[in-house]
């Protein structure tokens, strides 16, 4: 046994450890099965104090933490391959306190998505962060990844509802970032440096989320759309009409593996290539009646236009919830098809022609592969999914698909896109991180790690390498 392990039990009560087989398989690893998990041991600390004890061991004994949350990552940030301490912040799911005057929130890391979405609601508020994923993903590991999701359209991405951080930094030392503050013009705002960096600077231990006002009776409209070109002239139309809460879109196939695996109908007869979602606020019930009449006026243009096959409108908040399955269900449904993500983004002035572009590419290279779309092309992001040839050896399929993200990558950068919308980086898009970022900015990425973490041993080879 190593030293530090014996170190390790000193400082923790014994319920934060654990070094089962099963333990370390299920908390080394996350939502993507590319790699073996082999980490060391698992601690769960119960609090702020015993996490800065895990990280006083390991600074000590140069050993490599990998900060666990939920476990959702598609980009193996999660992951812990190579004899790392697994800290889990499963334990620290505490919402410690909440003030009705700022609308903030203070929680846990370990706090799960949904509790705080619950959360807000039960005191009259909305936290507007929502993903597939949000039953089981923790707003630590949303920090971490600056998590995106099915609202961004309208209410940003996680960073934009994160007022203060508590974070545990390599060594042990605890910084309180921002405090809450609205406004703090105090020099480099080390929160945002925090969110989004996939564990690589410290772990984020407590976080006071800003709160907002609630929808005001949101529908559900969808869509069946001929072609990826008609996409973006629909979310137009509506636009130009509508504040629009989401904007999302799946393909043909999408939907049929849906239909499979969760055993569902489809809302409407017409077979389309492409469908939209959209969700839009009706407003107050006095304004009822103008909402119709205008949704009903745009349905009628995008319809004459040819730009849209059929549709169907949400009549009630139960039908509004079932009719977000049809997207929200697609990740879960083609999982057991084991899909090769692509999570892509532009400008969305600039859909048209990364959709173009990539689906001519794939169509032309990859033939034969079957390519699932889905994703948030409101906000230019786009998911691409392509599903392993029942003939084809797992390994073999995701060295082939190395090639394909390099093809598509070299598209976006032409587009001045990103090559990692949301999923982040972590051990799967390190590779390509290039295509991104310049050589000046990934240099400067390095000088910060090292500034935070000199030692090295905060989530290493993720994000880059040093
Ligand atoms: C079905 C499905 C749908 C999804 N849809 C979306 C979507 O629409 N939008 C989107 O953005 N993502 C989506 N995701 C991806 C995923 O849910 C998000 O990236 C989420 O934010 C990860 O949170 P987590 O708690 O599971 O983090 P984990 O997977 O546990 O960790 C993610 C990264 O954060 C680090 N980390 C975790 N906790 C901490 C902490 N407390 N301090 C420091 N670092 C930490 C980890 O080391 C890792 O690098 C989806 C995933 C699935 C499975």
């Amino acid at each position: 046994m190593f030293p530090w392990v014996e170190a390790l039990k000193s400082v923790l009560p014994a319920v934060c450890f654990r070094d089962s087989d099963d333990d370390k398989a299920s908390f080394g690893r996350d939502w993507t099965k590319h790699h073996e998990p082999a980490p060391s041991v698992v601690v769960l600390p119960g609090s702020v104090e015993e996490v800065q004890a895990v990280m006083r061991v390991a600074y000590e004994h140069e050993v490599a933490v990998v900060p666990s949350g939920g476990r959702t990552g598609l980009s193996g940030g999660a992951v812990a391959a190579n004899g790392e301490i697994v800290l889990a912040l499963d334990r620290m799911n505490q919402i410690l306190d909440y003030n009705a005057i700022d609308r903030q929130v203070r929680v846990q890391a370990g706090v799960v998505t949904q509790a705080l979405q619950e959360f807000a609601e039960q005191q009259g508020l909305f936290y507007p962060v929502d993903f597939a994923s949000a039953g089981s993903s923790q707003i630590g590991g949303n920090i971490a990844t600056n998590a995106g999701g099915i609202k961004v359209i309208r209410y940003g991405m996680t960073r934009q509802w994160v007022q203060g951080l508590k974070v545990v930094l390599a060594d042990g030392r605890v910084i309180d970032a921002n405090q809450g503050l609205y406004k703090n013009a105090t020099g480099y705002d080390l929160r945002h440096l925090m969110i989004g960096s996939e564990g690589t600077l410290g772990v984020v231990v407590e976080a006071q989320i800003q709160l907002t006002s609630q929808p005001h009776d949101p529908q559900v409209v969808v869509l069946g759309v001929p072609s990826m070109a008609a996409v973006m002239e629909v979310m137009q139309a509506f636009r130009a009409q509508f504040e629009l809460n989401a904007f999302e879109f799946f393909s043909k196939n999408a939907l049929a593996a849906l239909e499979e695996h969760r055993s569902i109908t489809r809302p409407f007869e017409t077979d389309s290539e492409y469908y939209v979602l959209l969700e839009m606020d009706k407003g107050e019930p006095e304004h009822a009646d103008i909402f119709e009449e205008r949704l009903m006026a745009v349905f009628e243009t995008v319809m004459e236009a040819g730009l849209v096959e059929d549709g169907v409108i949400s009549q009630s908040t139960q039908q509004a919830q079932d009719l977000w399955v049809l997207r929200e269900g697609i990740s879960e449904s083609i999982a057991p098809k084991i899909p090769y993500k692509n999570d892509i983004s532009v400008l969305p002035s600039k859909v048209p022609e990364m959709l173009k572009a990539v689906e001519e590419h794939v169509n032309k290279s990859y033939a034969g592969w079957e390519i699932v779309w889905f994703g948030h092309i409101g906000d230019g992001n786009l998911h691409l999914n392509i599903l392993k040839p029942a003939d084809m050896e797992k390994a073999d399929f995701f060295k082939a698909c190395h090639g394909v993200t390099h093809d598509i990558s070299a598209i976006i950068k032409q587009l001045g896109g990103s090559v990692s919308a949301e999923h982040g980086v972590g051990l799967l898009k390190k590779e390509y991180l290039g295509y991104s970022r310049s050589e000046d900015e990934v240099q400067l990425m390095k000088l910060i790690k090292q500034a935070f973490d000199p030692k090295g041993i905060m989530n290493p080879g993720k994000v880059f390498d040093l």
